[in-house]
């Protein structure tokens, strides 16, 4: 036994087997009450190599928490690796020499298998009674390595609390903080989009009120990767906090423009460029991030180590073994942490209901080679600005079929610049031509790269559509690529701008071609991928309304969570985590903040209210001058929008003035005592007046004027005096 641990000590980190079952070693000699479960290694030992392990927990430890407060140890290991001096072979070692022990001579060779202890018996009943053994055997193992539960630290104290500020009950605006008692990280500041119910909003952020009560013990905010539902909040955030933000190259070069826009360039100092499988301490949390394929380049899982457990966040994900760049995702890594025991997994939950693997980015390939085989005129191709890759094997296929390149909208452009300078795609410059010299080459070595795949009206392709562009115009002969699907939404925009193009005359490839688009997010069979990779003791499925998140739940339990270890959190729930437990402790206040992306202002609440009542039933008008001696109307005006045609407001208004003379002549004396009142008793009497001819609830306004006291007035309500001189139709003298 010593040779082993001795072995296995001199063995750097990189031999995975070894080092884990040292750490197996060290944690079980600690938690006597995994016994039982312990099948993998403990049961068949003698007692003395127990108290062996016993004496070894400790440097075993130690080691481990050298583990927690960091080293770059995969740099110096990968040298290490190329020295063979110090390695062994696996099988040689422990196995080899554990089973040596005397009462096990009977049932195992030397080398630990399983020996058939009659050979030469009559029938083969003993003979099955070995080979039964070892299925037992091997049953154990696999169980036992199913549901590494055990090594997570079951007497820890520690707990963790998880709290989505946005993300769920929703597609977007993904907002994450995972806290200690005395530190916090923020996960992601997305952006959502605004429903038809919030008229004039551009863009939706998270609601930041909680991060005000716990600003103190942030330590950081840490980005898994680039696009807008993930950092399209961030600089809304930063001009109200500053903490440092962590994330790779990509994701802070588009936060860094971002921040360039919004006047915040100085905060660009509190950017720190993290390296993938390279663990930096933050705060009270150590955290990996881990490589994973998407739909933009250099996106990240995160493993959180805590003093609770391990926690891995998979961003969002697919699994794509053949990526463009040749950089599947690094399930290695999710591997180890799978087998290192982790207490809790959030997981990326929007293609929870799509069955089977989504395809891989490189199968779009060959359905743009074709289409572009066939095109006779100009290539017209638009995706996701943000889609680097699908860009790129767009400008390889027109760089193929001889084809230059224009690649035209300001987003598209911005990301395929930065993802050049930074060296993630390499395209030769003379590839390109600007928009205005499309018209100098032959249709057939054009190709246009483009946004407004979306059928956002504001984009290039739309103004091409609707021959708005100042040098493209759709015509016949081109062929229109639309490569991506409506987000939840969209239809309609999209189906609009396939009309125009198509009553242009152009041809359209959209979803009739199946691969003219795949989705950068985990299909089910992946979900099952990483749920047994990562062995999760507890559950949170993250990324995607109720229903996405339900039907994760279930993929989780066929993949051996239990089930009351998933919960199905909204936005807000804060959940508490420890090994032994997960329950939700409180709700803190979230919401969205409403944004005019153009002004880059708050709306507020209140102005998305009133524009949906004045969208809904109309505004109603009156403004009255009167007598307040004889209780009389000296004179009056009604203006009513969105509520009856122009021809009927003659007819609506003698309505109103006759009902409210009638109502003026029976109301008590107190209701004239001043402005206020009788502009209050007005709009109810109104109210009522109107919802029984409209069955609505119209805004109404009411100007009450005392005679004498109408330029004062005036100045308070901010309402224009009525001009005598100025009198039109609307404004009928009854006194
Ligand atoms: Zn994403």
């Amino acid at each position: 036994m010593n040779d082993i641990n001795e072995n296995t000590h001199s063995e750097k980190e990189g031999q995975t087997t070894n080092s884990q079952q040292k750490r197996h070693n060290a944690q079980h000699a600690n938690t006597h009450k995994d016994e039982k479960r312990n099948t993998y290694v403990r049961k068949p030992r003698p007692q003395k190599t127990t108290s062996h392990m016993q004496d070894n927990a400790a440097p075993h430890s130690a080691n481990e928490h050298k583990k927690r407060n960091f080293k770059p140890q995969f740099k110096s290991e990968s040298r290490d690796m190329q020295t063979t001096e110090n390695r062994k072979w696996v099988g040689e070692n422990k196995h080899a020499m554990r089973f040596k022990k005397e009462k096990y001579e009977v049932e195992k060779h030397e080398d630990g298998t399983r020996k058939i202890k009659t050979p030469s018996e009559k029938g083969n009943l003993s003979f099955h009674k070995d080979l039964k053994k070892g299925v037992e055997a091997n049953t154990k193992i696999q169980k036992g390595s199913l549901n590494p539960h055990h090594k997570l630290n079951l007497n820890t104290n520690e707990k963790i609390r998880i709290t989505p500020l946005g993300g769920l009950g929703e597609i977007g605006g993904n907002m994450t903080i995972i806290e200690t008692e005395k530190s916090a990280i923020i996960i992601d500041i997305g952006m959502s989009f605004p429903d038809d119910s919030m008229p004039g909003v551009d863009i939706l952020i998270p609601d930041f009120q909680y991060i005000q009560s716990i600003k103190n013990k942030i330590s950081a905010v840490v980005i898994t990767h680039a696009h807008e539902d993930h950092i399209g909040a961030v600089p809304y955030f930063y001009k109200q906090f500053q903490f440092p933000l962590y994330g790779t190259p990509l994701a802070l070069g588009l936060v860094g423009n971002k921040f360039e826009e919004h006047g915040l360039k100085q905060h660009k100092a509190l950017f720190h460029i993290v390296e993938k499988r390279t663990p930096v301490r933050i705060g009270d949390f150590e955290i990996e991030w881990i490589h994973i394929t998407h739909s933009i380049i250099d996106s990240s899982a995160l493993a959180i180590r805590t003093e609770a457990g391990v926690i891995i966040h998979t961003g969002d994900f697919k699994i794509d073994h053949t990526p463009i760049d040749n950089l599947p995702t690094d399930l290695h890594r999710l591997a180890y942490y799978g087998e290192e025991g982790v207490m809790l997994l959030l997981s990326d939950s929007t293609n929870s209901h799509k069955s089977g693997v989504t395809p891989s980015e490189a199968s779009v390939g060959p359905t743009f080679d074709n289409l572009f085989k066939t095109a006779t005129g100009r290539v017209i191709m638009s995706t996701f600005s943000s889609n680097i890759h699908r860009v790129y094997q767009a400008i390889t296929y027109g760089l193929k079929h001889n084809r230059k390149v224009a690649v035209i909208g300001r987003s598209m452009e911005k990301n395929l610049d930065i993802a050049r300078e930074l060296g993630y795609i390499d395209l030769p410059s003379n590839a390109f031509i600007e928009a205005h010299e499309v018209l100098q080459y032959p249709d057939n070595e054009v190709l246009i790269v483009t946004t407004g795949s979306q059928g956002e009206t504001m984009s290039a392709l739309y103004r091409m559509a609707t021959d708005e562009h100042r040098h493209i115009k759709i015509k016949p002969t081109d062929m229109v690529i639309l490569s991506a699907k409506a987000i939840p939404g969209n239809e309609g925009s999209v189906s609009a701008v396939i009309n125009l193009i198509m009553k242009a005359g152009a041809k359209v490839a959209y979803q009739d071609f199946s691969e003219i688009h795949v989705s950068g997010h985990a299909a089910q069979e992946e979900q099952k991928l990483m749920l047994r990779l990562i062995k999760p003791k507890f559950f949170l499925p993250v990324h995607g309304e109720y229903n996405h998140i339900a039907k994760h739940k279930q993929t989780a339990i066929a993949c051996g969570v239990l089930e009351k270890n998933i919960y199905l959190m909204e936005d807000g729930d804060q959940i508490e985590v420890n090994p032994n437990y997960m329950r939700k402790v409180k709700s803190v206040r979230t919401g969205k903040s409403f944004v005019d992306n153009q002004a880059n202002r708050h709306i507020e609440n209140d102005v998305i209210n009133e524009r949906n009542l004045l969208a809904n039933d109309g505004i109603f008008i009156l403004t009255l001058r009167m007598d307040m001696q004889k209780r009389k109307i000296l004179e009056h005006r009604v203006n009513v929008f969105g509520i009856v045609g122009q021809k009927e407001e003659a007819e609506l208004s003698k309505f109103i003035m006759e009902n409210i003379n009638m109502y003026l002549s029976n109301a008590k004396p107190n209701i004239f005592k001043d402005t206020k009142s009788l502009e209050n008793d007005l709009f109810s009497a109104l109210r009522k007046l109107l919802f029984k001819r409209f069955k609505k609830y119209p805004a109404i306004l009411v100007n009450v004027l005392f005679d004498g006291e109408v330029r004062h007035k005036a100045a308070q309500n901010k309402v224009i005096p009525i001009d005598e001189t100025e009198q039109d139709k609307t404004i009928e003298s009854i006194s």
